[in-house]
């Protein structure tokens, strides 16, 4: 587990400033979720967290250092996507240890590693099935899976579950708040799905072009919404 700290965070991409100066803290082990409509930097903050895209201004820490110039990997992150991207000639036991054979970890404890995880996530008996042999439930497990083996200290999730059904986006929510207790990691999970963050957060925030409106925990955002956008992006009553 590590604290994740954004200070006064900007980009750009050109001339268009597309974060605005965000400065949140998220604690050690806490499940936060970055809502707000398409379009308002959600997965462009995450990717910076992850070292994915550089920074135009501010400090980004992990567990108390700053790892501006740090690279994705030396970051101790892991993060899922919604599209699942496994290597469709691997077999699922292949694609959850491949990052560990990139980092040239013995042979035995990648085995240990990727059973572990597969007993967490219900996969042991598919582990030598291709995921084309997979539901899409099941590869978002996978893709799971291979974040956990790393045992990455920050989660990062960007719409894990946008392309799941509505009943197993039910089912995958629940699996990801058990995973995150069970691994004792922090989590930063994007969604535009108010529900989804509502019912998986232990604190919210909200950001709407570029800045952060509000942030709470669901209970107060939905009580107390500092202004219309939040209510009517929540769904307070009026
Ligand atoms: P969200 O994930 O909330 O939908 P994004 O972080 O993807 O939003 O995008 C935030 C803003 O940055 C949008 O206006 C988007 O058009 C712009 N943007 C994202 N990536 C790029 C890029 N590579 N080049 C130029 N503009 C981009
Ligand atoms: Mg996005």
């Amino acid at each position: 587990m590590a604290s994740v700290e954004l200070s006064n965070i900007r980009k750009s991409y050109g001339a268009l400033e597309v974060i605005h100066g965000v400065s949140l803290t998220i604690e050690d082990g806490e499940f936060v979720a970055l809502v707000g409509p398409s379009g308002c930097g959600k997965s462009t903050l995450l990717r910076m967290i992850a070292g994915l895209e550089e920074i135009t201004g501010g400090d980004i820490s992990i567990g108390g250092e700053i790892v501006n110039d740090l690279t994705p990997r030396e970051r101790n992150i892991a993060m899922v996507f919604q599209s699942y991207a496994l290597y469709p000639h691997m077999t699922v036991a292949e694609n959850m240890g491949f990052n560990l054979r990139l980092a040239k970890r013995p042979k035995a404890e990648i085995e240990e590693r990727v059973g572990e995880a597969a007993r967490m996530l219900d996969l042991t008996a598919l582990l030598d099935r291709k995921p084309s042999q997979l539901s899409g439930g099941q590869r978002q497990r996978v893709a799971m899976g291979r974040a956990v083996v790393r045992d990455p200290a920050v989660f990062l999730f960007d719409e894990p579950l946008s392309n799941l059904d509505a009943k197993l986006r039910v089912q995958m929510r629940a699996e990801i708040k058990t995973l995150h207790q069970r691994v004792e990691t922090t989590s930063v999970y994007v969604t535009h799905d108010q529900i989804e963050a509502m019912t998986l957060a232990d604190r919210v925030v909200v950001l709407n072009q570029g800045r952060i409106e509000q942030q709470g925990t669901p209970i107060e955002l939905y009580r107390k919404p500092a202004n219309l956008f939040v209510a009517a992006f929540i769904g307070s009553p009026a």
